[in-house]
Order: C-alpha cells, then structure tokens, then sequence
C-alpha cells in the first residue's frame, strides 16, 4: 500500500491546538495562514505520496554503494532529490532573503513528517542540510551565509553535520580533529570522522561539511572545540565549486536499517600519503574560535526536533501499513460473534488494542510536536520580548522530549506494526519490518534517549530548580478544570488520568530538581524515566485539548467521524497511556536505588 500523508490531522493539530492564526500574525509570517498551510500540506503530499514514497522499498533492497571513494546512491534518488530542490522543498522554512520561503516552523514540521514517513532515508539529507543552514544563519559572517545559504536552499549543494570520531560520541569533549591555522586567516583540518551522513554522495554539486575541529593549542574539552566549513570542493573566486578539497570518503556504513542514507567514514587531510598527512582539508572558521560546541548546539536543537518528527513520521507509516493489513488478513472468529466465520482480524480486541496504542502514539507525539513548534515560531518572531522568552523556555524544555518520547515511541509503534502482521511482519518482502529496523538508528543519533535526558534533567530542570516544568504544569491544570467542567464521561475519565499525571510529573520535578546535586546517580538512575514521563504527560495534555475541541466540532455537526476518532483516541491515549504516568513517577521516585545496587563486579 502506499503511504497516504494525515493531512487532516495535520490541519486540526495546527488550527485548534498550535493555533496557525496565532502564528500568521506574527510579523514576517504574513501569509502563513490555515489556507497557506493547507496548500502547502497537499502539494507536500502529492509529491511526496508519489515520487518519494516509492523509493523507500527500492532504498532498503538497493542501499547506497561505496566504490574507489565514489558513492552511489539508491537509483532514482537523485532524480527525486532534484525535484525536490525545484519545488522548493529545501527551501521552506529558510529566509526569503536567501531564496527561501520563510514559512513557519509550524507548516515545516508538518511538511517533514511528510517526507520522512515517505521516506526517511532520502529526508535524512534536507534534514542535515537544515541543520548546516541554521548554524550559517546563527554563526555565519554575511559573506558566508550569501556564498553557502542560498546554493543550499535551491538543493545545487547540501550540508553535513561532523561531530562523531571513534573515540568522541556522546561525549564531544573529546574531539581530536586538528585545526591548523593558514596565513591567509583559512585553515587546514586533519582528522577522521565517522557515521557522517550524506558525508559523500551523488545528489549534488558540492557537500558543505560543518566540522567540529580544535584549533592548534586550543584549551582541554568543550571549550577548545571551534566549527568550521569545509566543502567537498573549495569555491573559486566567483563562487562555483573548484578544486576537490582534502577530505574523502573511506568508506560507508553497511547498517540495521536507513540503508539508503550513505553514513560516511570521512579523512580529512589524509590526501596523498598514509595517515594524516596529507595537504589539509581547507576550511573556514564559522563564528569564533572556540565556541563551536554552542553554535553546534543551536543546530542539534533544530535536529533533534527534525528527528522527533522523524519518530512520528515513521510511526504512521507503521500504523497505516498495519491498518491494511489488519482488513485484508482473514483468521479466526471474532469473539463476540459479530460474524458467523473466520473473518479479517481487525475485529479482534487485542489487534483493535494494538492498532489504537499505534495511533494513540502517534497522535499524541504530533500534537506534542504541533505545539512545540508554534511556541519556536513565537519564540524568534512574537514582538514583546517576555513571550518571546517564555515561548523560548517551553520550547526548549519541549526538544528532549519530541526527540526522546517520540523516537522511542516509534520503536514501540513499529514493533506493533510486526506484530499485526504476525510471521508476514518478520518476513521483509512485507515491508513492515523495515519500519522497525529503519526505526531503531532514531533513539541513538543527534544524542541517545540517555542524552536527551540528561538535557532535560541538567539543563532543562535542575538549572532553574525546574521553575519552566513548574509553569507548564500549571498551564496543564488549567486543561484538567476545563474538562472537569465538562459533563462527558469521556472529559471526565480524562481530567482523572491527566491529574494523575500532572502529579506524578510534579512529583518527579521535585525529585530531581531536590537531589541533582547531591544525589546524581539517584537521579540519573531515573532520568529516562523522566522523560519517557515528562513526554507521556505533555502528549496527554494535547490529547486532551484535542478531545474538548473535537467534542465542540462533532456538537456543531462538523467532521463528524473525523471527531469521533480524535475523541476515542483521546480517551484511549488517558486509559491505556497516560495512566502509565504514575508507575513511572514510582520509578524514579522510589526506584533509583535498585539501579544501582548491583555492584559493578556483579553484572
Ligand atoms: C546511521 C548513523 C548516522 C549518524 N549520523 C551522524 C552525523 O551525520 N554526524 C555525526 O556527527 N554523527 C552521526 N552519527 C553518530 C551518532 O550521533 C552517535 O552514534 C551517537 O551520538 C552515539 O555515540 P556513540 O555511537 O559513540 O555511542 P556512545 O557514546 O559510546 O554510547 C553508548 C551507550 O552509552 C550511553 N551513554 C554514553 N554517555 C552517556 C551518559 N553521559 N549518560 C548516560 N548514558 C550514556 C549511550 O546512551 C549509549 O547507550 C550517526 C550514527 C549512526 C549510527
């Protein structure tokens, strides 16, 4: 079946609960109404539906392939990657001063999950390319954002991300890639970098690798670590590319799933000779000496939100190619009767559990996603500096938990996704198992679920003794009086669970906001948990939004089994999801100390 993008859901996410009207009269989003999103939404889906999703079966049977320093990628990739860059696509969310379209996040978030659930190994390179791009825009000198910016936004070059060497992953500290300075104010990089996606290809003219380098003499750890922009080919006077630099591809990544995605194995100065010692691969400095771990930073906020979208995006496919199957398969009568013969098991309980714990997921991480990304619109563009801050703070409290819940939730969903399919789902002609298998690289790059709780515990939480957690979960008790007030059972049982976990995740706040400093590895022990609780609450609170307005639409007789669904959903996300909240607040809580008991001689 071919994937079919939830327009719909899309449009309801952004009308009621991130409020797109909100966002168009911020300034510089004149035209970035509900209309221009609709627009925008089809015409995503339409090319996406029919160019890109077809190429993601033929990617994971016909990887990108890795000869004499040359990579191929997936036939038909290209071709769709020019159509792509021509339609704009690159260019969605960038400045229009650089040739792009400057629509909101908001739309180019729905607009990536678009992609990526078509196919997640040919989004990788816009994502990256974003990414490279927002650091430029953050970091750059004039004159580099006008010689980069604008040949990324039309798709001629693309962008990598060069953070990973053997022995620097999570810890980036420990970076050893040289950065020698030249006469000329360049520099030269001597170093190897590893897992770099897109690091090679053949989709465009250059590659605009950003490099995490150390200066020659530069301080120990993250404060000696400075960016840098290395392109595959360094730029003539007028700009085109010219001669090839000194950093090649050594080889790429045979991998558990993305297999069209080239991970590269990339040398820099290693031309010419054994080892390092080549001529040095030419680069330039991007913003200052020495701060490039911070404007590394900047991009991973944006990436790592890409790759939470990524999470959602991949869980609907899951979900839509489970649902088919789930009406085509035949076997066993239903329980209750309701039909006289074997019949197609969608009407068994448990697929119909199975099914709605894949949409109430999904669901839920979008709308989380929905919310987060209006509030990064109001952050940079709102005219009063107060909720510019206070958008920015929720915004960022929002990224560990769109990255962590929604990456770790589509392991879940995809992992269902088998499961409805029972022995076809291990066998790959299927399909499904690729979801799973392309689904398990999301909880481990720009930073392991591990990471990103430590984010939100660090910096998110414990920094501000955990005042920005404090203010949501007030705004979240606004919701459950709201519901209260409501007469539905279903707005009653869900101001009951949304409570619950209101309480829980303020009980956790407490925690680890009280004993971070003094009890680390007490809070560490749990700080997955956290988030997995911290997320599992904030998706609540949206499908609890999403259930008052779908029972006002379905009351006004509009959309009616659109509403119907949103509002079944709902209750499913607080009876079978949200009600989880409590034994995870136990865990961290009360279970720190059972981590670590067991003496390390002991594993
Ligand atoms: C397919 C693919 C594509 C990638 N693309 C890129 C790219 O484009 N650019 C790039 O620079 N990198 C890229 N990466 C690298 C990726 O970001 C790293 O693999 C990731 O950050 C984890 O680092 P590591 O593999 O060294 O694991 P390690 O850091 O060795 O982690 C191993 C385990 O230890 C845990 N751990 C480590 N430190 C801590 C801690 N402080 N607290 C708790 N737990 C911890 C981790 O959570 C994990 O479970 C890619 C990787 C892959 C596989």
């Amino acid at each position: 079946m071919s994937y079919r993008a939830p327009v719909k859901d899309m449009l309801f996410l952004m009308k009621e609960l991130a409020d797109i009207d909100a966002v168009a009269a911020l300034p510089g989003f004149d035209d970035a109404g509900y209309d221009t999103a609709a627009a925008v939404l089809e015409e995503c889906a339409r090319f996406n539906e029919g160019v890109v999703a077809p190429l993601n079966w033929t990617g994971d049977q016909q990887p990108s392939s890795f000869k004499a320093g040359v990579v191929t990628t997936t036939p038909g990739f290209k071709q769709a990657f020019r159509q792509f860059a021509e339609g704009g696509w690159q260019g969605l969310q960038h400045p229009v001063e650089f040739g792009g379209q400057g629509l909101p996040k908001l739309i180019g978030a729905a607009c990536g999950e678009i992609v990526n659930s078509a196919n997640m190994s040919f989004a990788l390179c816009p994502l990256l390319t974003d990414g490279a791009i927002e650091a430029m825009l953050t970091a750059g000198t004039p004159e580099q954002q006008a010689t980069f910016i604008p040949k990324m936004v039309d798709g001629a070059w693309t962008g990598t991300m060069n953070l990973t060497e053997p022995q620097a992953g999570s810890d980036l500290s420990m970076v050893r890639t040289r950065a020698e300075p030249q006469p000329d104010g360049s520099y030269k990089l001597f170093g190897t970098k590893i897992y770099i996606t897109y690091g090679e290809h053949d989709m465009a003219d250059n590659i605009v690798h950003l490099v995490l380098a150390r200066v020659v003499g530069a301080p120990e750890g993250v404060k000696g670590i400075s960016l840098f922009i290395c392109p595959k080919f360094t730029l003539n006077a007028d700009g085109t590319p010219g001669a090839r630099n000194d950093v090649h591809c050594v080889s790429i990544e045979h991998k558990l799933g993305i297999k069209a995605s080239p991970t590269a194995v990339l040398a820099f100065g290693a031309h010419g000779g054994e080892g390092l010692n080549g001529e040095g691969a030419v680069a330039t400095l991007l913003g200052q000496e020495n701060r490039g771990l911070e404007y590394m930073f900047i991009m991973m906020n944006a990436a790592r939100f890409g790759v939470g979208m990524q999470g959602v995006a991949l869980a609907e496919r899951a979900y839509q190619k489970a649902v088919q199957y789930a009406r085509d398969r035949v076997q066993s009568r239903p329980v209750d009767g309701s039909v006289k013969a074997a019949a197609p098991i969608i009407h068994h309980p448990d697929v119909r559990r199975m099914l709605m714990t894949m949409r109430a997921h999904t669901e839920g991480c979008r709308a989380m996603a929905m919310v987060a990304a209006a509030a990064f619109d109001a952050a940079h563009a709102h005219p009063d500096a107060e909720v510019r801050q206070q958008n920015q703070a929720f915004y960022e409290f929002m990224v560990p938990l769109v990255k962590g819940l929604s990456t770790e939730m589509s392991q879940e969903v995809a992992s269902l996704g088998v499961q409805v399919h029972g022995g076809m789902g291990f066998i790959e002609e299927t399909g499904a198992a690729q979801y799973l298998r392309d689904a398990k690289i999301l909880t481990i790059y720009e930073g392991t679920t591990a990471i990103q709780a430590n984010d939100l515990v660090g910096r998110k939480t414990a920094r501000d003794g955990g005042q920005v957690a404090k203010a949501i979960a007030a705004q979240i008790a606004g919701t459950e009086a709201a519901l209260a007030a409501r007469s539905s059972a279903d707005c009653q049982a869900m101001a009951r669970r949304l409570g619950a976990g209101r309480q829980a995740f303020l009980d956790a706040v407490d925690f680890v906001a009280g004993n971070t400093r003094a009890r680390p590895n007490a809070v560490f022990a749990g700080s997955v948990p956290y988030l997995m609780l911290s997320g599992t609450v904030m998706c609540g609170w949206q499908m609890a939004r999403a259930l008052m307005v779908a029972e006002d639409r379905l009351a006004e007789g509009r959309d009616v089994e659109f509403m119907k669904a949103k509002i079944a959903t709902a209750r499913f996300y607080g009876d079978h999801i949200l009600n989880k909240a409590t034994a995870l607040r136990d865990s961290i809580v009360d279970g720190s100390e059972a981590v670590t008991a067991l003496a390390l001689e002991a594993f």
